[in-house]
């Protein structure tokens, strides 16, 4: 009997059965669903968690102009559905569960899910991040119809408009800088009088016709019905409101890597995001990660998808070396 079998349905104290899997994929956005397919194709009937969001963040948006291979766009939803026909298709089994504990420290891996706990030989980590919020009224009610937290992603929505982005760091002037080949201006809202971002990005935002700033202000509000139309601003060091028109706001104030179950476990950047080397394996051998969770920068579907793929490869060789994969399946 293998080891698979032997650990499979094993009691490990009184209360509770665990499964054993040769890998699991925990999230199941654009990186997540590739891991499974690559790893599905190896053979190794992966389990990949979905967690709340399912097909990930990508599935907040009804068109992804930028996804290679679908030149009028794809539905967020569509593009999710299809990711999980596909790796399906292969033998990945999808469980619409969350993750609430990781034990790193232990061999097999053990991941605690609501509905039952799991161990496994190597652990594909694919919970992405979240966007940092406002939380402002009407910023929830208008996201995609005039509030977006990805300029890449929804600046040519913004051709000759006038629009806004909050923030002051780096990302914010690169997104600002971007949105000026599409948008009419660009109007930077920043809580402080002065920016955080590298001198170079500064001086190319105030260099820029297209760019305009508005200091020591804070959104309080964001107006519309069907779109956004206005904004409501408190300068903080007089406490005056104003309401100002707008097109659209990108809110640009940070990511936050969904690494809370992970705390203490394996190594994070200073980013907040999972510490990777460049074969996507963490600090801890036989644990990967893939995806917005363990990149803070590029932070797209089809860099994600690459992520993913590149893991399961990884998971694949390692598992090999253990004595638990066959290496000559790795594509
Ligand atoms: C509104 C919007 C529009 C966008 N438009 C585009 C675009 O046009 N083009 C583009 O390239 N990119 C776009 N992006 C960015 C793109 O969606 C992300 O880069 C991509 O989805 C990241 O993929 P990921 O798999 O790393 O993580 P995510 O998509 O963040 O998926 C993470 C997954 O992990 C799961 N998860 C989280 N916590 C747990 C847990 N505890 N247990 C189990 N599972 C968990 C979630 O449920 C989710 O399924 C957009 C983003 C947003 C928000």
């Amino acid at each position: 009997m293998g080891l698979v079998e032997k650990i499979k349905h094993v009691k490990v104290n009184t209360m509770e059965i665990v499964e054993h899997r040769q890998v699991m994929i925990l999230g199941g956005g654009p990186a997540g669903y590739t891991a499974a397919l690559y790893a599905a194709r190896a053979d190794l009937k992966p389990l990949l968690v979905t967690g709340m969001t399912l097909y990930g963040q990508a599935s907040q948006t009804t068109c992804i102009e930028n996804y290679p291979g679908f030149p009028e766009g794809v539905d967020g939803n569509d593009l999710g559905r299809r990711l999980d026909d596909q790796a399906k298709r292969f033998g990945a089994e999808v469980i619409y569960d969350s993750v609430q504990c990781v034990y790193l420290q232990q061999r097999p891996f053990k991941v605690c899910l609501s509905g039952g706990n799991y161990t496994a030989d190597s652990l594909i980590i694919s919970m992405g991040a979240s966007a940092r919020k406002l939380n402002v009224p009407g910023e929830k009610e208008l996201t995609g119809r005039g509030v977006s937290f990805c300029a890449t992603c929804d600046g040519a929505f913004y051709r000759e408009k006038d629009i806004h982005i909050v923030g002051g760091g780096d990302s914010a002037l690169e997104e600002a800088l971007f949105l000026t080949r599409f948008a009419r201006s660009v109007t930077i809202i920043h809580r402080r009088d002065q920016l955080r971002a590298g001198a170079i990005l500064e001086n190319r935002a105030r260099s820029n016709p297209k760019i305009k700033f508005i200091w020591d202000s804070v959104v309080r509000e964001i107006i519309g019905e069907e779109k956004v139309t206005n904004l409501r601003l408190e300068n903080v060091k007089t406490g005056q409101q104003e309401i100002i028109p707008s097109d659209g706001v990108f809110i640009s104030i940070g990511h936050i890597p969904n690494t809370g179950v992970l705390e203490g476990q394996l190594k994070l950047t200073e980013h907040g995001t999972i510490e990777i080397d460049g074969h996507m394996e963490t600090s801890v051998e036989g644990v990967f990660a893939a995806g917005e969770i363990a990149d803070p920068i590029y932070r797209q579907v089809v860099t994600s998808a690459g992520m993913g793929a590149a893991a399961a490869i990884s998971a694949i060789k390692y598992l090999a070396s253990i004595g638990e994969a066959d290496i000559a399946r790795v594509n």
